[in-house]
């Protein structure tokens, strides 16, 4: 069985601990792996590991820097099969997921952050003939990077590529459901030569692991992904010893289809909106509000789809639908189906454990699930499931779908399926959302914020933003 090892000072070591845990995989619930159970002694090996390196890392030339993380780029880019593998494996989404999404875009961040870091510029403010003030940003010293396990390398690469590029040391902490392309990731690293110190990676429980980076004095900052309450937790620790905090949460995304939509191109994208990564996409838009003129039209069209998607093996070529990512996480999803049915849902179609035959026989996997006839405020419509279950709601009007799609806890983003340019503009304004597709899904560009706004996320972060996130201003006042 593979053994993972934390990355710490440039040298792969097992947890201060001796302890392991458990690592199965996702489509046979076999155990494959084992995690280091890692705990505060690996953290402050890590946290001094980093300052030390931190002074010849921060006065690095950013040219330096950049080819290092374009090396870094390019060494995950040879090894892309292993990558994909790995991913697959850990999570349970379809290899062909892993290998045009996942991986390609975790090699972007790299390559994306290396050259923004040697372009990046700060402000000057000329105040009248009086005085010339100028910002210097400095980075912020050693910064923790906190990541979930649905989209494991792409999103553990989006924090640490931007902090590595302005000089920050790191200590990072993947999911422990999904830390195998993150252990491949160390592996890179001192295959490609990045300074002992510069990137650590401490494997572990989140109570243990995560919480002692949230409350360690010497990280300035803590960039997170994961859930809204995790999110709250990190916020109450380091609130008060006054870290820069980045937090990335949960999501219940409506999915607007106006009947003037373009219908083939909204199907299409629905589909894939409402079941890409076996749902386990904060971005995924499982409320989908379709007008009441092509609901029916568009409901079966929806049905007949779903149904096709072929659910199997995520190693094997032909699967649209891999497994679920734990045992837990099934639990949790099967319970939203049964509480669906409670509440007085019909389940158009799945609705139960789907059966794979073969290796994968005893695997988590779900049927993905349509569900029509519940309320906006039902719980179903309300919590995040983050799996492969939506429902369908039909709607009359504008401002009625425009309540209903406002109407949670959570904004992170929204889709809108129209041909009337003013609406789809009017209603992009109006939805409480950090992003808005128009016609479209999941179109990424990392120079744009990202992020949600209400209690789906805080320091919305894009392109030259992240890289101002892990910074420090400091402004210097020359008088003329
Ligand atoms: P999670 O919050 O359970 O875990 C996220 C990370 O936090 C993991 O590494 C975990 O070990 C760690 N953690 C757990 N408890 C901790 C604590 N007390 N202190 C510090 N760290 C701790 O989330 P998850 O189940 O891994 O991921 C799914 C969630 O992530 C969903 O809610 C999803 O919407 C969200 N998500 C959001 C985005 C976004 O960009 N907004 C992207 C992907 C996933």
């Amino acid at each position: 069985m593979q053994k993972i090892l934390n990355y710490i000072g440039g040298e792969l070591v097992p947890p201060n601990s001796q302890k392991w845990l458990d690592k199965p995989e996702p489509a046979t619930a076999e155990p494959y792996a084992l995690v280091p159970d890692s705990d505060e002694t690996d953290v402050q090996r890590a946290v001094e590991a980093a300052s030390r390196a931190f002074p010849a890392w921060a006065a690095t030339p950013a040219a330096d820097r950049s080819r290092l993380l374009r090396r870094v780029a390019d060494a995950i880019r040879s090894r892309m099969e292993a990558f994909a593998r790995a991913e697959s494996t850990d999570t349970g989404k379809p290899l062909s997921v892993a290998s045009t999404v996942d991986i390609p875009r975790s090699i972007l961040n790299f390559e994306f952050f290396a050259d923004a870091a040697t372009q990046f510029s700060s402000e000057a403010h000329a105040t009248d003939t009086v005085a010339l003030n100028y910002t210097l940003r400095s980075p912020l010293g050693v910064v923790g990077c906190i990541s979930p396990w649905n989209l494991p390398l792409y999103l553990f690469t989006w924090k640490i590529a931007p902090a590595l590029a302005v000089g920050n040391c790191v200590v990072a902490k993947p999911s422990e459901v999904t830390p195998m392309t993150a252990f491949l990731l160390s592996e890179v690293c001192r295959e490609v030569g990045l300074p002992p110190g510069v990137l650590n990676i401490v494997h572990g429980l989140g109570n243990k692991v995560g919480a002692a980076l949230s409350r360690h004095p010497e990280i300035r900052a803590i960039s997170f992904t994961g859930s809204t309450r995790v999110g709250a937790e990190i916020a109450r620790t380091a609130a008060p010893l006054f870290k820069k905090i980045s937090l990335e949460m949960g999501g219940k995304n409506p999915n607007v289809i106006f009947a003037d939509c373009d219908f083939d191109e909204a199907l299409a994208t629905t589909l894939r909106s409402s079941f890409a990564n076996q749902g386990q996409i904060c971005l995924c838009g499982p409320r989908i509000f379709v007008q009441a003129p092509i609901y029916e039209r568009f409901k079966e069209a929806l049905v007949a789809r779903t149904r096709a998607l072929k659910v199997g093996d995520p190693l094997e070529p032909g699967t649209d639908q891999g497994a679920l990512v734990s045992q837990q996480h099934f639990d949790k999803v099967m319970s939203y189906i049964e509480l669906a049915r409670k509440e007085g849902g019909r389940v158009l179609t799945g609705g139960g454990r789907a059966r794979v035959e073969g290796r994968c026989r005893n695997g988590w996997f779900v049927e993905p699930t349509l569900v029509e006839g519940l309320g906006p405020e039902c719980r179903t419509n309300q919590e995040e499931i983050f799996g492969p279950v939506a429902t369908l709601t039909p709607f009359e009007k504008e401002e009625e779908v425009l309540a209903w799609a406002n109407a949670t806890r959570y904004g992170l983003a929204a889709s809108v399926w129209t041909k009337d340019l003013g609406r789809a503009h009017r209603f992009a304004a109006l939805l409480h959302s950090g992003i808005v597709w128009i016609n479209c899904w999941m179109l990424r560009d990392l120079r744009t914020p990202f992020g949600g706004v209400k209690d789906s996320g805080v320091g919305r972060e894009g392109g030259h933003e992240v890289l101002r996130f892990f910074t420090e201003p400091k402004n210097v006042c020359v008088k003329l």
